[in-house]
């Protein structure tokens, strides 16, 4: 049969551009991340004009249709051009894009109901796995309010993977818990994330990190993971390409995975509306109505809810969120950026990741290189705009890490944000009112905790009794002084 392509480079077809137009994804940005289509060489240089043309025939207003983020580097460009760069004489504003003015909101997907038994705030990975693990539960009068389109925040931005070599036996649990769902996950919700258990490999550049792997190998295999350490010639066997002299030994674990993220957050968004949730997108959170100590209302810009429970599940934007019930959150959002290069045949198995620098870097079923890497200079604040620096600094990482990189071509790069806690674990349950719950503060690891913490909380919420993740990561326990935390953060 015929196939009529929209984008060459992603096989992004008018029939993809058009279902995916009838499950309700308006606005470009919604209809790239669904279909794919800008996201190849030419970033949409041949296809956005046909596929916005496509979508105001088929109704989608001219606010839905503006052009997406213009992602750098206009051209494809080599690691060993960009490593040539000095990183120190870059800084944080150099290579940024000119910001566009903001265009006019597309319309909000539906009209807001007058009352809801849930409402749920942030439409990323947080907020849409809970709805949906609500509705299984019975729970259906559910509705989650998106000020943007779904995978806006850091859900649509990171780097998709999911690992259990973790440093304590509660994170151990719910990671093992999040790679059983993972594996199953596109059969169970008919959709493919591209789930892949290659592994991962943290290299330990120094006698410290080798120490710390060691005791963690330890702890694991008191957690029931295959966790192995190994030299570098051993993970040279896993990954024939590192170069040998750049690290002392290596924790390797054969059973994580990396995902891809767009199609897990569809997923769980499609299965939760087919159960009965509403998913109300551009839809902004701009206050609450109070009465002693609930919150009885919902108010956005466009009308009010009352309801009987308000989640939080906002990401790096949820201390926003709580300031406007007047609770104050200690999470702090910080920008990390990303990038990807073009696709390959497979050839790089594990996640791998330098612990001294926080590199990590994986390859995706659909052969790019995806990875980032933090900045130790980077302020906190929400900022998603994209550095030269932040190139720099990765290109020379990587490749330092595998000299071989040193041909491969960037294709786009861009940024999220990590919300931030001050141990670095999430914070649940109610804060400031009884009815104000709390799914936020997973730093650069709420993907993968995701599946397994939104089924634990909407048990809870539909009445078993609480897992101890509800008692341990309340708020209060940073008055109290019970901040020891999670160190094993990468990026
Ligand atoms: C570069 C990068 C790489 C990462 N890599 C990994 C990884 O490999 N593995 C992993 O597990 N995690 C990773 N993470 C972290 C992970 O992406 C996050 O922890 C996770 O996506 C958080 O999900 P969330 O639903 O809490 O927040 P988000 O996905 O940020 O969703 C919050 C939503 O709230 C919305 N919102 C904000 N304000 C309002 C308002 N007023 N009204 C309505 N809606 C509002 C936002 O628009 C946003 O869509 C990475 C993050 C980044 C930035």
């Amino acid at each position: 049969m015929a196939r009529s392509f929209i984008c060459r480079c992603e096989d992004a077809t008018v029939d993809d551009v058009r279902r995916a137009f009838e499950k309700g994804y308006r606005d470009l940005e919604s209809v790239k991340r669904y279909t794919g289509l800008g996201t190849g060489p030419c970033q949409g240089k041949t296809c956005l004009a046909v596929a916005a043309r496509e979508l105001l025939r088929l109704g989608a207003t001219p606010a839905e249709v503006l052009p997406f983020t213009v992602r750098p580097p206009l051209e494809p460009t080599s690691f060993a051009a960009l490593a040539a760069l000095d990183p120190a004489g870059l800084s944080l504003e150099a290579g940024v894009p000119v910001p566009v003015p903001p265009p006019a909101a597309p319309r909000p997907s539906a009209a807001l109901p007058a009352r809801a038994q849930v409402v749920i705030v942030g439409g990323g990975i947080m907020g849409l796995g809970l709805a949906y693990n609500l509705c299984r539960r019975g729970m259906k009068d559910v509705v989650l309010i998106e000020k943007g389109y779904l995978t806006a925040g850091a859900s649509g931005r990171n780097g998709g993977g999911v690992r259990a070599q973790w440093t304590t036996p509660t994170m151990i649990r719910l990671a093992r818990r999040s790679l059983e769902i993972g594996e199953r996950f596109a059969s169970e919700m008919g959709i493919n994330v591209w789930f892949r258990r290659g592994g991962y490999l943290f290299l330990a550049p120094s006698r410290a990190q080798a120490a710390r792997i060691e005791k963690n190998a330890e702890i694991h295999a008191r957690n029931g993971l295959r966790t192995r350490v190994l030299t570098p010639a051993e993970a040279k066997e896993v990954v024939p390409e590192l170069d040998e002299r750049t690290f002392l030994a290596a924790s390797w674990n054969p059973d994580d995975a990396v995902v891809f993220p767009w199609p897990y957050v569809w997923g769980y968004a499609a299965r939760a509306e087919a159960l009965g949730a509403k998913v109300l997108t551009f839809t902004r959170v701009t206050g609450f109505e109070r009465d002693g100590k609930r919150l009885t209302a919902v108010e956005t810009d466009h009308g009010r809810i009352a309801c009987e429970v308000v989640v939080n599940a906002a990401g790096a934007w949820s201390p926003e969120i709580a300031a406007l019930a007047g609770v104050k959150l200690p999470n702090e959002p910080e920008r990390h950026e990303i990038c990807v290069t073009e696709p390959l045949k497979p050839w790089l198995g594990p996640m791998v990741s330098n612990l001294g620098s926080g590199l990590y870097f994986s390859q995706s079923l659909r052969g790019e290189i995806v990875g980032g890497m933090g900045d130790p200079a980077e302020p906190r604040g929400i900022d998603t705009r994209s550095t030269l620096r932040f190139l720099a600094r990765y290109a020379r990482a990587i490749t330092e890490c595998i000299p071989k990189t040193a041909g491969l071509k960037v294709m786009r790069q861009w940024a999220g944000c990590y919300d931030v806690t001050p141990d670095n674990n999430p914070i649940l349950g109610a804060a400031g009112y009884e009815n104000f719950l709390q799914l936020n503060g997973f730093v650069g690891h709420g993907f993968m905790m995701a599946p397994a913490v939104t089924e634990l909380m909407a048990n809870w919420m539909a009445g078993d009794p609480p897992d101890e993740i509800f008692e341990r990561f309340t708020l209060d326990r940073f008055e109290k002084g019970e901040v020891g935390g999670e160190d094993f953060i990468i990026g």
